[in-house]
Order: structure tokens, then sequence, then C-alpha cells
């Protein structure tokens, strides 16, 4: 495997980070996770922009512009044969003391590395997963904000940790009001008769590019799409549930708390959304040339 590191494309083995690097040392970074499909990456400026809010929000100066980093990812994808496959963009805070001061940092390092994921199995898909709540509570907004897709997600572990441990798939996160946030690396959808309700970002989500996604080919589809404060009560009662991130796409959620959600099998509008984005996604993207 090629992995593009600052502007070369070395082998897996030369692609190394510092130990003094404060992408290690502290979680300081952000990240994207892009999917390519059928020889295109998908929502590739989305990622992008993404990247750039997120840095922009850590006071990260990422040390080369959209447009080329953008092309980078293309060229990675090449240069590996991606046909489909999973990228994941990490930008760290680069080399610098053992103290805090970011500022001390010399240059972020630019990693790009274009592999393959499988989050869950096809039966899952089919099934549908089993969540419970987490105890954990979604980051405070303004503790470290949700929206920065930051290399420090250790409250999304904690919360997975639990998921693990309880025998489930995944969890659902509060935020420290108590209403929904999301899931460990997933954003979380609600279906009520014709309504496809999902928490706002300011409710402690990252504003998936799933999401977005899905939300516009819902639109398109006559549902009546809303973003709304939710409650756990919401989700109980809801006729479908289902989960959206890059790498899991959409997988329905047929349980929590023990709760049968729905019919307790993957809803018929969970399962039109899927196909319609399957589609999408396969005939959109920025093309690997
Ligand atoms: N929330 C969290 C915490 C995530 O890490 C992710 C991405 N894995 C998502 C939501 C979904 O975002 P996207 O659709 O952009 O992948």
């Amino acid at each position: 495997m090629k992995i593009w590191m600052n502007g070369r494309l070395v082998a897996e083995r030369e692609a190394k980070v510092s130990v003094f690097d404060h992408g290690l040392l502290y979680g300081d970074g952000v990240f994207e996770g892009i999917r390519a499909y059928n020889g295109r990456v998908f929502m590739l400026d989305a990622h992008i922009e993404r990247l750039y809010r997120s840095a922009r929000a850590i006071a990260l100066e990422i040390p080369m512009k959209p447009a080329a980093l953008a092309e980078a990812v293309v060229q990675t994808c090449k240069a590996n044969r991606t046909r489909d496959g999973y990228i994941r963009l990490v930008v760290t805070r680069g080399v610098g003391t053992l103290g805090l001061n970011p500022y001390s940092c010399s240059r972020p390092q630019i990693i790009i590395i274009a592999a393959k994921i499988q989050l869950y199995s096809p039966k899952l898909y089919a099934q549908g997963l089993k969540v419970v709540t987490a105890g954990t509570i979604r980051n405070h907004t303004e503790s470290l904000s949700p929206c920065i897709k930051s290399l420090n997600y250790l409250n999304n572990i904690l919360a997975k940790i639990e998921a693990i441990n309880a025998g489930v798939e995944e969890v659902i996160l509060l935020n420290p009001q108590g209403y929904v946030a999301e899931a460990s690396g997933d954003n979380v959808f609600l279906v009520k008769g014709t309504q496809l309700v999902t928490p706002p970002a300011s409710c402690g989500a990252l504003e998936g590019v799933t999401r977005n996604v899905v939300m516009d080919l819902a639109r398109a589809d006559g549902m009546d799409v809303r973003e709304a404060v939710l409650t756990r009560y919401d989700l109980y009662t809801a006729d479908e549930m289902f989960l959206t991130g890059t790498a899991a796409e959409i997988i329905g959620v047929i349980e929590m708390d023990r709760r049968m959600i729905g019919a307790g099998r993957p809803g018929p509008k969970t399962l039109s959304l899927t196909s319609r984005y399957r589609r999408f996604a396969a005939g959109n993207g920025t093309p690997i040339r």
C-alpha cells in the first residue's frame, strides 16, 4: 500500500510519525473518513470542507490549499488502484515539545491512507442493530464541539466500550442536557409517519456528510425532513430508526434499551433510503483518473 505523506507517496513501512507529534501525544489534530465507490471519490468536496472547518476551529492551519488536498486524495486512490474503498485523511498538529502548547509544533503532518472498511456484516444490515443508551455523555459543545472531527475520539471510544460490554453493536449518546446527540461514530435518524427527523448539530452531533445526503434524498422522495431536539422517548416510539455514516452507510436499528423499535426489523423507509443512497453513491463523485 502506498501512503501519501506531506506531498509524497511512500511505502507503508516508511509512513511514520514522530513520537513527539501532538497528534499522538494529545489527540491534537483533525481527520476525515471518505468512501470511494465505483472509481469515484464520494462527496470529496464536502469532506475537504469539513476538514478545513475542523482545523480552523482548533486553530490549525493546514499548509495546503483545499483543492490541492482534494487532488492528493484522488492521486492516492489512483496510486493504490482504489475503485471501492475507504480513505482516511489525517492532519496532525505536528512535532512539538512535551508541553501542550500547539504553537511549539513545527508543521502539521498530512496523511492519506486509501484502504478498505467493513463495519458490519451484511447480515446485520438485513436484520438491523441493537443499541443501548451510553452512560457516557457526548462532549459539551463548549468543551470539545462534536462538530469538530478531531483526533481525540476518547468520548466516542468510552461510549463504544459500553456497547461492546452490553453485548450490542452501538450506543446512543445523549448531550449534557439529556437530549439525543448521535451514535459513537454515526448520526441517528427516526422515521415517524412521513417525517424523517435527526438532531441538529447544536445538540451535540457531527454534521455528517452521509446525514446531509440522506436528508436530501428523503426530501426528493417527498418526505418531511426536519432537524429537531429529540429525547429517548421519541426514539422508543418511532416507526423506524437508523444510523448513518460514511463507513456504516445506512443501517437500521431494531432495538434500543430493550425496547423494540417499530416492527423489530429495518423498516420500509430505511430500506428504500438505503437503496437510493447506494444508487446515488455508485453514480456520483470525483473520478479517480
Ligand atoms: N458522528 C460521528 C461521531 C462520526 O465519527 C461520524 C463519522 N464516522 C459521523 C457522525 C458520520 O459522519 P459522516 O456521515 O460524515 O461519515
